[in-house]
């Protein structure tokens, strides 16, 4: 066995994983950096974009999110984006640098309708433009994975967001096994797994931790970790959370490169208030993604030139579409399942106090 191969089928403790966070700034940076460059360029950086194809008005309760139609926030929502609208979406985004798009309808979960074949549709679409396609669409079924699978759908996303407890902490509409059964029904579809989480939701290091830890006991471990620090927007139930320090991302970082070798670490929501030496020093620890454009779905982001400035700067390449895999080729639609089994997502229901606070 070799060393790399030996290093992704570690088995992880969440006493070891304390440990490596623990450990000085840089000891940790340096441990990481070293299993970055073992298996990744380090410098490359992919540049991907989020675009929002179908904003607000979710059903669901998540306290971070400006989404959910039962917070007063002061998003605009946007009905279900046309192919045109996408298209030119695209093509901006692929003429900035970003070779991956990944796009995010705020629903609780995928139906098998027309606002889903137009999914499709979108899917294909961004695929003919030689970009990574992903998308997150709330939770998936089996079928609905296989279809995206074939649309082109090159990876799917869905946050684990924090810890189980403190999952419960945060939302109370859906539950923590759902999440992982819809990472399972992507993987089984032969989609690529993003799934990572928020920091500053007020969980503790602990919490961080041992969502670090689920996610690194999935077998295959997922090909995708973004790290967001969370952006408070006035009127979410986490409206007054402090913002986490650029230490914090930057060791929670270097935990999921050292626990997840061959994993694209993403910089993701929170760049906005990073200094360029704060997002270096993540690069340096292994961050090997950030989310380009103005936007990352509602909040703000980094201006896409201020990012280009940044690049050349450190020196760094964006990395090509399909570095990491194959672009998928498309097949023929499965089509939806012809006796419709109404799949029970679970809703906890259980009271959250600030959530219960802000809706009101
Ligand atoms: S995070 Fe997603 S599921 Fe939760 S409220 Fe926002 S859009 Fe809805």
């Amino acid at each position: 066995m070799t060393a790399k191969t030996e290093a992704i089928d570690q088995i992880w403790s969440l006493e070891a994983l304390r440990t490596l966070y623990a450990s000085p700034l840089m000891d940790l940076v340096f441990q990481a950096a070293t299993v970055h460059r073992a298996h990744h360029d380090p410098n490359e950086v992919q540049m991907s974009s989020l675009l929002s194809i179908k904003t607000g008005g979710c059903p669901e309760d998540c306290g971070y999110c400006p989404q959910a139609a039962r917070y007063h926030t002061d998003i605009e929502e946007n009905a279900l984006m046309t192919v045109e609208q996408v298209r030119t979406a695209a093509e901006r985004a692929k003429g900035l640098g970003s070779s991956r798009l990944c796009m995010g309808a705020a629903w609780r979960n995928v139906r098998d309708d027309a606002e889903f074949e137009q999914v499709l549709d979108l899917v294909r679409t961004v695929n003919g433009l030689d970009m990574e396609v992903c998308a997150t669409l709330g939770m998936l079924t089996p079928n609905q994975a296989e279809r995206l699978a074939a649309a082109g759908l090159y990876a799917y996303n869905h946050n684990l967001d924090s810890s189980e407890e403190y999952y419960k902490e945060v939302i109370s509409t859906r539950g923590y096994q759902d999440r992982l059964d819809t990472i399972d029904n992507a993987r089984r579809a032969g989609l690529t797994v993003c799934s990572g989480g928020i920091l500053g939701m007020g969980e503790s290091v602990d919490d961080r931790l041992k969502m670090l830890l689920t996610l690194a006991s999935l077998r295959p471990q997922p090909e995708s970790v973004p790290i967001n620090a969370l952006v408070a927007v006035e009127g979410t139930p986490l409206e007054d959370q402090q913002p986490v320090s650029i230490f914090e991302m930057v060791r929670m970082i270097a935990v999921t490169r050292i626990v997840m070798p061959k994993t694209t670490v993403r910089l993701s929501a929170g760049r906005n208030t990073m200094s360029p030496e704060g997002q270096a020093l993540c690069f340096l620890a292994g961050a090997g993604s950030i989310f380009a454009g103005d936007k990352l779905l509602t909040t703000p982001n980094p201006d896409a030139f201020a990012d280009l400035e940044l690049f050349q700067q450190l020196g760094l390449r964006p990395t090509a579409p399909y570095a990491k895999g194959e672009k998928p080729s498309l097949k023929a639609d499965p089509g939806p399942p012809e006796t419709k089994t109404k799949i029970k997502w679970s809703r906890p229901g259980h009271t959250i106090e600030r959530n219960e606070a802000k809706r009101k």
